[in-house]
């Protein structure tokens, strides 16, 4: 994510073949608002501080049997038990700034 914010102007998140957030590179590293961005941005190793690296718990499904629901639930620390059941539509939360999650419902 790091390289790609240096030669583009926009960037769109993808999991499992979805797209969970698209917004300007800025607005994405300044305010991550899809939980798996979050996650992504949180792992980028900086050389200014020492950190361990992060993971996000739990296993990608089965992409040819995806689940009800959000695509992200089993990995998402912020799951929902409405995650299960509906599925998040990419819309716009802010000017620009679009993200399928339904914490933003
Ligand atoms: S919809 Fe639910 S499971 Fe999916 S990213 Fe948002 S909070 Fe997490």
């Amino acid at each position: 994510m790091g390289l790609q914010a240096q030669m583009v102007d926009r960037l769109a998140v993808m999991y499992a073949g979805h797209m969970v957030e698209v917004a300007p590179v800025e607005n994405i590293f300044a305010e991550p608002l899809h939980p798996y961005t979050q996650l992504l941005i949180d792992s980028i190793p900086s050389i200014k501080e020492r950190k361990p690296l992060k993971l996000t718990d739990g296993l990608t499904h089965d992409l040819r049997n995806p689940p009800p629901g959000c695509i992200f639930q089993a990995r998402c620390p912020k799951v929902m038990d409405k995650c299960k059941s509906v599925p998040p539509k990419l819309e716009e939360i802010k000017a620009e700034h679009q993200v399928a999650c339904l914490l933003y419902e």
